[in-house]
């Protein structure tokens, strides 16, 4: 693994420019780290524990899915 592969990415496209879409339809904008812990984009801070994470959403392309579909390895 590449020590440059900081972040967890989409499988479909490679960004890591994730997000999830609260209830609410407030959308949180987050980087995934290879432990697979969630923190926010802008600020590093975790998410609250009570936001639903078992949709993860792509910012770059229509891709969403599980936690586990993301790759730290991108291949088409
Ligand atoms: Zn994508």
């Amino acid at each position: 693994m590449k020590e440059s592969q900081k972040y967890m990415l989409c499988p479909q496209c490679g960004s890591r420019r994730l997000y999830i879409k609260a209830e609410s339809g407030e959308e949180h904008f987050v980087f995934v780290m290879p432990d697979n812990s969630i923190v926010y984009a802008k600020t590093g801070e975790p998410i609250p524990e009570d936001l639903e994470t078992s949709q993860i959403r792509c910012a770059d392309c229509s891709w969403y899915g599980p936690l586990r579909k993301l790759t730290n390895r991108f291949m088409y």
